[in-house]
């Protein structure tokens, strides 16, 4: 590679983070996955993302004055004009800090740098690269611990004056739930539809004396059970695992019927470990929003899965710079 240039993409985790090198053509030419620091100092956090930004960039085969810029996406709530991480639940060493300006200062030579929400981030790569680039319009879930959302609308996507918009997870689908949610709600959308949930939903059958696969392939141990084993059980047909992805699914319909009369989306798109359980998840979801949301005439047909898997948010980081070219 001579005169081209690339992006940078971050995605960082509470666990691990990822980097990549996309070209301007949307073709990631390297990406690793490394951990995250379990360090309670940002610095250590900084100084591990700067050396990942190096290798990434050798092993793209260019240089770092070929580098355009780069992105990152958290975990958490950004404040983008500051450059800044708000804060962030799953690693709290990193609020408050102008990571784009620590990132920036360990390697001077790159000169832009832009910071996200990672379900923002997911939505700009499935809008640009993955399965909304043929329309304008999108909603995306990320379907895991939390519930993020990410919106466009006319071709880029919206978080609005304060960053708040796609915080789906803390939507109040049920007033009347007893479950509190980590924000200190009750009947938010992720205690109906998170992972906790499904989990839940799983040992509460089991515990009820509910004969089912998930306990065999859990090995009788409640602390095996993931929504990844309950689906392995749906699959083969188990009638309590089928029962947890169906009540899942008719919550993450009802959240999508509510989204569509806000933003009018083309295209509804699925993301995250639990949206890959596949059908066991998306026919609930279709089944709810076409009986619930008539007076759209959204097509659930148009309920997709996401495309990108797990390099969405390295896609989504990296095109914040070309978003910005
Ligand atoms: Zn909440």
């Amino acid at each position: 590679m001579k005169n081209a240039t690339v992006a940078i993409g971050i995605d960082l985790g509470g666990t691990t983070f990822a980097v990549g090198a996309l070209d301007c053509d949307g073709k990631l030419l390297a990406c690793n996955s490394y951990d995250t620091p379990a360090s309670d100092q940002a610095s250590d956090i900084c100084d591990a993302i700067a050396d990942a930004i190096r290798a990434t960039v050798r092993a793209a085969g260019a240089r770092l004055s070929q580098v355009a810029g780069f992105g990152i996406g958290i975990p958490g709530r950004a404040d983008p004009p500051a450059g800044a991480i708000v804060v962030c639940p799953n690693l709290h060493a990193l609020d408050g800090v102008r990571i784009v300006a620590e990132l920036k200062r360990r390697i001077p030579s790159i000169r832009r740098g832009f910071v996200a929400n990672d379900a923002e981030a997911a939505a700009l790569a499935e809008l640009r690269y993955g399965a909304a680039r043929e329309v304008e319009n999108l909603l995306l879930l990320t379907l895991g611990t939390g519930i993020g959302g990410g919106i466009a609308m006319d071709n880029r996507v919206i978080r609005g004056p304060r960053y708040i918009i796609g915080e789906v997870s803390h939507m109040v689908l049920d007033p009347s739930s007893k479950r509190r949610c980590g924000c200190g709600n009750f009947g938010c959308f992720e205690t109906l539809a998170g992972k906790q949930a499904i989990i839940d939903m799983a040992l509460h059958g089991l515990q009820e004396g509910r004969c089912s696969l998930i306990a065999e392939l859990a090995g009788n141990d409640p602390s095996k059970v993931t929504p990844e084993l309950i689906a392995e059980a749906a699959r083969a047909g188990d009638e309590l695992a089928l029962e947890v992805y169906g009540r899942a699914g008719n919550w993450i319909g009802i959240a999508i019927c509510s989204m569509i009369v806000l933003c009018d989306p083309d295209l509804v798109v699925l993301g995250g470990g639990i949206a890959a359980a596949g059908d066991i998840l998306f026919e609930p979801v279709r089944r709810t929003v076409a009986q619930r949301s008539r007076i759209s005439g959204f097509d659930p047909a148009n309920i997709v899965p996401a495309e990108l898997g797990n390099d969405a948010g390295v896609y989504g980081a990296a095109a914040l710079v070309w978003e910005h070219t």
